[in-house]
């Protein structure tokens, strides 16, 4: 079966790709920030044999030749410097049999902007021209590269679209960028823009596809250690069901939306399909907004209702904002978009069986 390197497995959206990938019998390799990660990743799987899932370490993508594993350390003897090479691991990128191709999920995804750099930028940029890099010297039976991007890449925040698709980009700038506002928005635009331009200059053996997902909901089968480490889109449906909210409806912030699984298999689906080389897909389900959500809940869950919002409280409306067209990733990826009902109610159950 062709093999997948997967990045940052421990994420919300890789934990899903990874089962949809092993559902769909490809071997897959990914990589995580710690042992302990990796264990829970194989733990959460414990009939998947060895040669069809493992895992590296890559602590931080962010770090020059962070997927080539050399660790190189210099040792002084009086003044005389010696170079000595100690190879840690495999390199991330080699494998034996080799990869067929590469998911890049691993990006930081938060709001807690301290140091905007290396943060959010370094590691969003730097990691993907790293890895592409790495992919070129080292792994050249990789056929195609996938990104997770984002919807982030392609608004225009201060002049919206009427309709966005695919070919609109953010014109964000890495000076903007350094705006806290700004910064994650940055960084995924930033990190796309390198990506297309790392292909188009080193011509490598690869070729490239985006996934372009606005807010990401569903369930959660990634490895949580805690509520207050969910994934940063999923907390605004636990912060309803926690009761985090029951004075108003807080605003709705981005008004499109797709299920966590349909994003998935939109990464899968970018590996079977032979035209969705070279393009970018925008994922989408629809607007919807936080008043949509909890009108769900409230109705799935009656015995949540005093933990949410008043009934009559007003919410805003997605409605005229700005309207998307999907067409592209129904039509070459065969995507068939979950409704916003199932993906809620699904969250939802998770959350609580994880202690909401
Ligand atoms: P998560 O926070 O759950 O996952 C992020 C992953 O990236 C984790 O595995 C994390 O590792 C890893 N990571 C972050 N920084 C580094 C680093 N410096 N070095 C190595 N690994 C790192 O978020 P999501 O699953 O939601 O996001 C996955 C991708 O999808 C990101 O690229 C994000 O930008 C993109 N995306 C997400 C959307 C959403 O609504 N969820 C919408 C659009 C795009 P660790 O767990 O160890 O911190």
């Amino acid at each position: 079966m062709p093999k997948v390197l997967l990045t940052g497995g421990s994420g919300f959206i890789a934990a899903h790709v990874l089962d949809q990938l092993l559902e769909r019998g490809f071997d897959v390799v990914t990589t995580v920030r710690s042992e302990e990660k990796g264990d829970k990743i194989l733990a959460a799987h414990p009939n998947t044999p060895k040669e069809k899932l493992s895992y590296v370490i890559v602590k931080d993508v962010a770090q020059d030749g962070a997927f080539d594993d050399v660790w190189i350390y210099s040792l002084r003897f009086g003044s005389i410097s010696i170079w000595s090479y100690l190879l840690i691991n495999e390199k991330a990128v080699k494998s034996d049999p080799p990869f067929d191709y590469v998911l890049h999920t691993a990006s930081p995804f938060h709001f807690n902007v301290q140091d905007p750099v290396k943060d959010f930028l370094d590691p969003a940029i730097k990691g993907t021209t790293g890895i592409l890099k790495a992919i070129k010297a080292y792994a050249p039976t990789v056929k195609r590269v996938t990104i997770t991007s984002s919807f982030a890449a392609i608004i225009n925040p201060k002049n919206h679209e009427k309709v966005y698709s695919e070919k609109n980009w953010n014109p964000v700038t890495w000076e903007e960028g350094l705006d806290s506002s700004n910064t994650y928005r940055a960084s995924k635009t930033l990190a796309e823009k390198a990506a297309w331009d790392f292909v188009e200059k080193e011509k490598p053996n690869f070729d490239l596809a985006t996934i372009n997902p606005p807010l990401v909901l569903g369930p959660v089968v990634h490895y949580l250690s805690s509520l207050d480490a969910i994934n940063t889109s999923n907390a605004r449906i636990s912060g309803l069901v926690r009761g985090f909210n029951k004075d108003a409806i807080p605003p709705t912030g981005t008004f499109l939306w797709v299920d966590v699984r349909d994003v998935a298999l939109a990464h899968v689906r970018t590996i079977e399909v032979s035209e969705a080389g070279a393009q970018r897909f925008f994922i989408t389900a629809g607007h919807y907004s936080n008043k949509d959500i909890i009108d769900i809940i409230r109705d799935a869950y009656p015995e949540l209702d005093d933990r949410l919002p008043p009934k009559d409280a007003p919410g805003d409306v997605p409605k005229d904002v700005y309207g998307y067209d999907n067409s592209k990733s129904t039509q070459v990826l065969g995507l068939k978009y979950r409704g916003l009902k199932e993906s809620v109610v699904d969250t939802v159950k998770t959350l609580l069986e994880n202690g909401a």
